[in-house]
């Protein structure tokens, strides 16, 4: 593995000049933001040195398991205790669960501060609609999603470019500096302690000194073909950014970042974290869904025609069983009675939204047909063609018409809620290939006070992490079950972090 090899130090000829702070923040998305701007409300002075020319962001569902906001819109404390325990044993338990509780038990007091901070810059926080239903089945979320609204941006789940500019202009109102442009190269080492980060500018390398801590919130290795084929070799080939932009913002389409502050980390002496493979994040196809994050709950089949699964789960989950089918392609198939039999919710919703009408659904699938994404007919015969799907398809379908009418699922055991006969004409369907490939999450060793670590899990004096790159948060995938769990992370950890250097 090159990657691990140091490169030589940077000249001192090529320094410029230095600056000098409590803490220097590397990277400016919601993590480094976060942390900055908890640290300087604390008295520290901190540098925000960023290869970004802003603050970045994408998405905007975060994570907290109370709030103000909850509270303010009726809705009672969840008792998370057995779903928390449920989702560390889908992850083989290997996630640090010191991380994991530290989540569940202070993201409340993070999102009331972040809340007050958003209110007084006149953005609104409100709560996005997640999975409802059966909360022992795959799908359900817990209702503690916020979303940031404002300036414009009405749908939950996309205003986080809202709340990182926000944050960001608090931290300079308070004092706060920013290095814009400028990547981060390497750290430099006195001691044994980490006392600078040097960063390179249009002008030559800066010197960026901290008296107290260097942070690393350089978010993910998605973009670096290198690392991905080392740390999470299975979905190494299906991430193709080129991590040439330091401010990608919405990108669907493969990859955000080359790891360079996990890189620095490794060369500072930190060890991997102990989780192998890192876990991806990945969004699975919504056609034909009638939930906001869940992926279509009626009959689905692979290219033989063969249903496979148990279809009720949602968005992530049917992005990685299509990936295991022959040629890692999966179908949706079902009737215009669909759009009555069962509740639909959407997407970007707000919780206390109406329902989808039926209407609606028809008009959405009529959209998606003219669009190509999906295939309509009269008859089934005529839709399986389109599809390319062998005529066998329609024993299938007979079959599963059987068990929908019987109520009762002996074959995958779905629940019979979700048992709804492909009945009425026109027939829709089509393939479940929109699957998007967003982020991974992981990297050097990182303790539960978010202190760097060595192979003997000492921590390295002087270097932190948090976002996306930190060690040990996340095990097999990323499942979207607590929708906007790693935002409700980067803004838990970074609140605490901020504050915890400044005792
Ligand atoms: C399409 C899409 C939608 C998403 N939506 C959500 C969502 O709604 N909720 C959720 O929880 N997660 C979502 N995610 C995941 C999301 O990307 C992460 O949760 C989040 O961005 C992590 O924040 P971060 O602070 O760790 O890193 P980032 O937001 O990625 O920020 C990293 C920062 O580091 C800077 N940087 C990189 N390299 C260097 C360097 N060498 N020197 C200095 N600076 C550097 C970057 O320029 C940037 O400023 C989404 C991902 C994608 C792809």
């Amino acid at each position: 593995m090159s990657f691990l090899t140091p490169p030589p130090p940077i000249p001192e000829d090529k320094i410029v000049r230095a600056e000098r702070a409590d803490v220097v923040v590397v990277g400016e998305g919601l993590s480094g933001l976060c942390t900055a701007l908890s640290a300087r409300e604390c008295g520290l002075d901190v540098l925000i040195v960023t290869a970004s020319r802003g603050p970045v962001g994408r998405g905007g569902s975060v994570f907290a398991a109370y709030s103000k906001v909850l509270a303010e819109h009726g809705f009672e404390r969840e008792d998370l205790d057995r779903f928390w325990l449920q989702e560390l044993e889908g992850a083989s338990f290997l996630p640090d669960q010191r991380k994991w509780y530290a989540l569940l038990n202070n993201s409340e007091e993070a999102m009331d501060w972040l809340t007050d901070i958003l209110r007084a810059a006149g953005l609104d926080v409100v709560l996005e609609d997640g999975n409802r239903g059966d909360r022992d089945t795959p799908t359900w979320m817990p209702p503690c999603t916020h979303a940031f609204v404002g300036a414009g941006v009405t749908r939950a789940g996309v205003g986080i470019t809202l709340a990182v500019k926000a944050l960001e202009e608090r931290f300079l109102a308070l004092g706060g500096r920013v290095l814009r442009s400028a990547p981060a190269r390497q750290l430099e080492k006195k001691g044994g302690r980490v006392t600078a980060v040097l960063a390179e500018t249009a002008e030559g390398f800066v010197r960026a000194e901290a008296a107290k801590a260097v942070v690393l919130a350089t978010g993910d290795f998605s973009a670096n073909p290198e690392m991905m084929r080392a740390y999470c070799p299975q979905y190494a080939p299906n991430f193709t950014a080129d991590g040439a932009d330091y401010d990608i913002g919405f990108n669907t389409g493969g990859g955000l970042y080359r790891g360079e502050g996990h890189l620095m980390a490794l060369w500072a002496g930190a060890a991997w974290q102990r989780t192998w493979p890192a876990a991806a994040m990945i969004q699975g196809s919504r056609l034909g869904s009638n939930l906001p994050y869940g992926s279509h709950r009626g009959l689905r089949v692979n290219i033989r025609g063969e249903r496979y699964c148990n279809e009720d789960m949602n968005g992530a989950y049917t992005a990685l069983t299509t990936l295991r089918e022959p040629k890692g392609r999966a179908f949706a198939i079902w009737g215009a009675n669909y759009a009555r039999d069962i509740r639909w919710r959407a997407h970007g919703g707000q919780r206390d939204g109406p329902d989808d009408t039926p209407e609606n659904v028809l008009k959405k699938w009529a959209d998606q047909v003219a669009a190509g994404t999906l295939k309509t007919a009269d008859t089934l015969p005529e839709l399986l063609e389109k599809l390319g799907l062998p005529a066998s398809t329609l024993d299938t379908i007979e079959h599963y018409n059987a068990i929908c009418r019987e109520g009762k699922d002996p074959d995958f055991h779905k629940s019979p809620a979700y048992l709804q006969e492909i009945r009425e004409a026109p027939f829709y369907g089509g393939e479940l290939n929109d699957i998007r490939f967003f982020t991974v999450l992981g990297g050097p060793r990182t303790d539960a006070a978010l202190r760097v670590c060595d192979a003997d899990d000492e921590p390295i004096p002087g270097l932190y992490c948090v976002g996306s790159m930190v060690g040990d948060m996340y095990a097999n995938y990323y499942n979207f079950r607590i929708p906007g769990q790693n935002y409700g992370a980067c803004l838990t950890f970074g609140y605490l972090l901020g504050r915890s250097l400044a005792k």
